[in-house]
């Protein structure tokens, strides 16, 4: 709005002032000359301002509260009019309350200049306010970028503080909160394995039974859509996540799915519940693909990590524990045996005239014999029981919590296991029997393992000595000696 068509507001102007006022405004102004009450209405019931002209006499007997409330109106522009020789009229024009002073008798000159300077003044607040827009505006988007960054700066940070997927994905799930507002996050990613994809599904630990298998059969949806391949097994692994949310089956989440991929080639996808899924903006799009590609880099060093180790810790042909991780393993069980104080036992187990089935049916047929009993021991034995692979065809089994007695039964069970099956080399069937040697701790007892290894060693050398294909055990062995 220009200056001609703003109004023009008298303020309880004299009829003299007021006449010279009227005579001299462009045709299209109206002057409207109110008492001071009535004034402040009218500029109170307007949005925009206008112009105000007043004269010095009023000015001077305002109180000072009815001045401060009327500069309030800060857009409205306030014009005196020197109606009298007053020397406070200068004092007025420097507080900066009055935009000019026009000088009696008023004529069309002096007022078109007024109109001239109001119209100026207008036009420069009108590109202030502009200016404070644009500037308002970008400070919005600087922040909401800055945000951003700080998002992708601690993503990239947490997620190269650690080589373990779950713990990447359990971070990252945190951080997508600064950008998003974000229920659970879910993983899944998938790599082919001797000619088959299978899948590792990451699932929030707290996520209620009845829904894990949805959420399992979506994220295998997933899998197979972004892969191109169908998934033939997967595995579920828990992601703790801090500020878990009670969670719905998939058919009732907002979801965001973000492919990781490694050139153009998907692995992965992140399934993040958001309910601003719907409200993604290209900004936050940006942002999370920018996150993603960041996450697919360590989520890749993560899982190639993973797989390093374990082939590192487990014997190349029976795809079990070596004797490197079961030495560790050994010393970390001992350790928590004292701190729990419960029994613990060990079992080692050697086939028995194997160089004989290498000579008879060749060193393959061997192997082939080495890789069943490796299944044979995943099989038989519990979750908690630890079997590796100590050499040659010898294998250990750490057994915890188990006493010597119930070790005896397992043994037992595995010696006929083995000793039952029957392996096919060149047309032929033979079977393989092993000794068994046992060796146990008890409660409070600080035995070192270099010892829990010797007893099980001797009990193991006491069952080929007493014939093979048999269990001995160091403390039965120990008790008959006795007696
Ligand atoms: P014993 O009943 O006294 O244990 O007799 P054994 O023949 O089993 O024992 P010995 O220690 O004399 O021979 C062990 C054999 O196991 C010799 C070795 O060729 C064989 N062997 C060790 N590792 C492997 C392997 O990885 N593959 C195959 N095929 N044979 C192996
Ligand atoms: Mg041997
Ligand atoms: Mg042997």
């Amino acid at each position: 709005m220009n200056a001609l068509t703003r109004p023009c507001l008298g303020l309880a102007l004299s009829s003299e002032l007021a006449s010279q006022l009227e005579g001299h405004l462009p045709r299209t102004r109206v002057l409207e000359n109110r008492s001071l009450s009535s004034a402040q209405e009218f500029m109170s019931a307007r949005t925009q301002g206008g112009l105000v002209f007043i004269a010095v006499s009023t000015w001077k007997e305002l109180a000072p509260d009815d001045r401060e409330r009327l500069i309030a109106h800060k857009s409205w522009q306030f014009m005196l009019i020197a109606d009298q020789h007053d020397p406070d009229a200068l004092e007025y024009m420097s507080s900066g309350t009055f935009l000019t002073l026009m000088t009696c008798p008023l004529d069309r000159a002096k007022i078109s200049r007024a109109l001239q300077q109001a119209e100026e003044v207008s036009n420069m607040y009108d590109d202030i306010f502009h200016m404070a827009r644009e500037i308002s505006l970008e400070r919005e988007l600087l922040t909401r970028k800055n945000e951003q960054l700080a998002f992708l700066n601690q993503l990239l940070t947490r997620a190269s503080q650690t080589l373990d997927p779950a713990v990447i994905l359990a971070n990252c799930s945190e951080d997508f909160a600064m950008l998003l507002d974000v229920g659970n996050v879910l993983g899944v990613f998938w790599a082919e394995n001797e000619g088959q994809t299978e899948a590792e599904l990451f699932l929030p630990g707290t996520l209620p039974h009845a829904q894990q298998a949805e959420w399992i059969n979506h994220l295998l949806s997933v899998a197979a859509r972004l892969g191109k391949q169908e998934v033939r097994g997967y595995q579920v692994s828990a992601l703790e996540l801090k500020d878990c949310k009670p969670g719905n089956p998939p058919e009732l989440e907002e979801l965001i799915t973000l492919p990781l991929t490694l050139g153009s080639e998907p692995f992965g996808a992140l399934v993040i519940c958001s309910q601003d899924a719907s409200k993604l903006g290209q900004d936050r799009l940006r942002i999370l693909s920018s996150a993603a590609n960041h996450l697919a880099l360590a989520m890749r060093n993560g899982l190639e990590f993973r797989k390093t180790k374990a082939r590192a810790d487990h014997d190349g042909l029976t795809r079990i524990s070596n004797r490197h991780h079961f030495d560790i393993r050994l010393r970390e069980e001992m350790k928590r045996h004292q701190r729990h104080q419960d029994e613990l036992s060990l079992m080692m187990i050697d086939l028995d005239y194997f160089k004989s089935i290498n000579d008879t049916y060749g060193h393959q047929a061997g192997d082939m014999v080495l890789q069943e009993v490796g299944k044979i021991l995943n099989n038989t034995l519990r979750e908690s029981d630890f079997p590796a692979r100590y050499g040659g065809e010898e294998f250990v089994v750490i057994l915890p919590q188990t006493r010597e007695d119930q070790a005896w039964i397992l043994a037992e069970r595995l010696r006929s296991q083995i000793g039952q099956t029957f392996f096919r080399s060149q047309k032929k069937r033979f079977r393989v029997t092993a000794s068994i040697g046992i060796a146990g701790i008890k409660p409070c007892a600080l035995t070192p393992p270099e010892t829990l290894l010797r007893n099980a060693d001797t009990a193991l050398y006491q069952a080929k000595t007493n014939g093979r294909n048999m269990v001995c055990c160091s403390a039965i062995e120990e008790t008959q000696a006795a007696h």
